[in-house]
């Protein structure tokens, strides 16, 4: 019997326009949001088109490089000095199962202590 197919995550639904985003990058390959509850004063969600549930299930590194070039590229146009955050897996803090990288920044006088999301 073949397995039924899995639901889209939300960002296959927002990549799909099924749900609202506010879009700040899109190409080919990855697009990035705003987060819907940011954790500093900018905090977007950098996530490739192509799903892969969490970040340790990217075995190549030319798409490992490529994710983190486009957040860098995301990060630039937005901040001068920013944090990248990944959660991988539940224990990790991670809540949405398709890879995505968090761009933080834009603290006044720096960044907060920790390394929380
Ligand atoms: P993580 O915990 O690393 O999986 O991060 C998931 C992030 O997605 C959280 O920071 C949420 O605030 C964010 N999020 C959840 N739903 C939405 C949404 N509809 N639009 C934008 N960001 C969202």
């Amino acid at each position: 019997m073949t397995k039924p197919a899995a639901p889209p995550t939300l960002f296959e639904r927002i990549i799909a326009r099924e749900i609202p985003a506010e879009i700040v990058y899109e190409d080919e390959g990855y697009i990035a949001i705003k987060d819907i509850a940011p954790k500093a004063p900018v905090h977007l969600l950098v996530i490739p088109k192509t799903l892969s549930t969490r970040l340790d299930e990217i075995s190549d590194a030319a798409t490992l490089g490529q994710l983190y070039l486009t957040a860098i590229k995301v990060a630039r146009q937005h901040l001068e000095d920013y944090r990248l955050v990944v959660n991988v897996g539940k224990g990790g803090g991670q809540e949405v199962f398709h890879t995505h990288i968090h761009v933080l920044g834009g603290w006044e006088g720096g960044s907060p202590v920790g390394f929380g999301a």
